[in-house]
């Protein structure tokens, strides 16, 4: 008989703080049991630099510069299932703080005043991915497919939801494990 197929779980961090990630981390020895049911895609679990067709996408954080917008791009068009992870991704979160600064100005004031950071002026190597003008949130970018508040979600929440999507179900988190703080 054949067994049945792994599922292919992919996970990054756009402008967030990889609190979620390790909250991720966190479902503890759920994840000898996630290791049983999926195949881990581009994640901090491996090595893979490019997400590949993958049933579900974990994306934290908000979209800050233009390799954000790339890799977002990259998994919703290999990631069946899209799920925003945390506040930064649904809202921009902390990183958003900046979007009522002007961010010319940030820059400068960051790298031209600051005690350490005064020498070499704003870093515009062209290996460095050019900053936005303001922190958008996923679903300003791509079609998101689910939305999992908190900053971050537990640990208890992310294996509950993960639970229900694995299974084939429409994850249902109530309050008030569901929390957006
Ligand atoms: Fe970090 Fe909170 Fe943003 Fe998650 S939602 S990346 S924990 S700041």
């Amino acid at each position: 008989m054949n067994e049945a197929r792994k599922l292919r779980l992919a996970t990054v961090s756009l402008g967030g703080c990889f609190g979620c990630h390790m909250s991720l981390m966190d479902i503890d020895e759920h994840l000898i049991e996630l290791a049983g049911k999926v195949e881990f895609d581009r994640s901090p679990l491996t090595d893979i630099k490019h997400c590949g067709p993958c049933d579900i996408g974990l994306i934290e954080g908000g979209v800050c510069n233009a390799e954000n917008v790339h890799v977002l791009r990259e998994f919703r068009t290999h990631c069946r299932t899209l799920v925003a992870l945390g506040a930064c991704a649904i809202n921009g979160g902390l990183p958003a703080q900046r979007n009522h600064l002007d961010l010319g100005q940030c820059m400068r004031a960051v790298y031209g005043t600051r005690p350490g950071m005064d020498a070499g002026g704003i870093p515009d190597d062209p290996e460095l991915p050019l900053p936005l003008d303001k922190v958008h949130p996923i679903h300003e970018v791509v079609r998101v497919d689910y939305f999992l508040p908190g900053c971050p979600p537990s640990g208890e929440v992310i294996w509950a939801f993960l639970s229900d999507l694995l299974a084939g179900r429409t994850p249902r988190i109530e309050h008030p494990a569901l929390r957006f703080d």
